[in-house]
């Protein structure tokens, strides 16, 4: 039955078999040539993009530990209170936002044998070329403290003319050389020398406050490798764009929450662009809070949590 049945078929459908086999290898021929020229893109675009190590295309989160090699000699880092640092740049020590005094309560402040150390400008403080102050906040500045330091020692202090008015009131007495004024229009930078190794003040605005200071500077300190240091600016694009035509950053100094914060870390990954960051500014009490969530933004951050210690930068 079977037989007789497939023989009936065979021999009847010699035409369709010809016409079959005609259908399907143009069927196929079409099939190629949609699979080589037409859905070949479209799986393109499926796939993972390669990764490229830059900057500018990292978005928020994104980890860039280890996406860029520091070169040069590391900067050495002494956390002071709050965002005030001692930085050694190129064998040049720079007291940035320190000494302070009551600071502005949640914020860090020295211990009283900190102070003494800090004013009277005794080791580790001895030998501060220059002193640079963001603006006058409290918990960034103290005409008091800072003019102690400068009776001792012969540093040079860099700020804005409202800054430096307020250590002349304090120190009439100083001269004029060791006071350097200095107030670029808003988003541009000026190159200060006075410090043996090129200091840029950029003109960057304060975050919005209750009692915003007009006249905030940050500083880039170096030459190849610079270090910044942005006191309490407003973390917004915009602010950073006089960064583009200057020198990459290796370490920058920022508010933690540029660092915890996920647009914020946007600002950091594509308009400031640090190969490292020490995240500064944390209350002590909230210390331990920051110290994970830092650790969980993927950053290369270091957190500057133990007034008067040496910070391990990273890698
Ligand atoms: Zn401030």
């Amino acid at each position: 039955m079977l037989g007789s049945s497939h023989r009936a078929d065979g021999g009847a459908s010699s035409p369709l078999k010809l016409l079959t086999m005609l259908m399907l290898g143009a069927a196929m021929a079409c099939l190629m040539f949609w699979s080589a020229f037409v859905q070949a893109p479209a799986a393109g675009a499926d796939r993972p993009t390669i990764p490229v190590l830059s900057p500018d295309v990292l978005s928020a989160g994104e980890v860039y530990r280890g996406a860029f090699t520091p070169d040069g000699a590391a900067p050495d880092v002494r956390y002071v209170a709050n965002s005030g640092m001692l930085v050694t740049v190129s064998g040049r020590r720079f007291l940035i936002d320190a000494p302070i005094r009551d600071g502005i309560s949640p914020y860090a402040t020295s211990s009283a044998a900190e102070r003494a150390l800090l004013e009277n400008a005794r080791a580790p403080y001895d030998r501060v070329d220059a002193i640079l102050i963001t603006h006058w906040h409290e918990d960034h500045f103290d005409a008091d403290a800072i003019a102690a330091h400068l009776r001792r020692r012969a540093a040079i202090l860099i700020s804005s003319p409202e800054v430096v008015d307020r250590v002349r009131s304090a120190a009439p007495e100083l001269p004029a050389s060791r006071l350097r004024a200095v107030l670029p229009p808003y988003g541009r930078s000026e190159l200060v020398n006075d410090a043996g190794v090129p200091v840029h003040a950029l003109r960057i605005r304060h975050n919005p406050a209750r009692r915003l200071p007009e006249q905030h500077l940050g500083f880039l300190i170096g030459g190849s490798s610079p270090v910044l240091h942005v006191g309490d600016a407003d973390p917004a694009a915009d602010n950073f764009a006089l960064l583009a035509p200057l020198p990459r950053i290796d370490l920058a100094f920022l508010p933690f929450w540029y660092v915890t914060g996920e647009a914020n870390r946007t600002v950091v990954s594509h308009a400031i662009r640090p190969k490292r960051i020490v995240a500064m500014h944390v209350p002590p009490k909230d210390a331990a809070a920051v110290a994970s969530q830092v650790a969980a933004s993927g950053m290369a951050a270091t957190v500057a949590s133990t007034p008067a210690t040496s910070l391990s930068l990273p890698r």
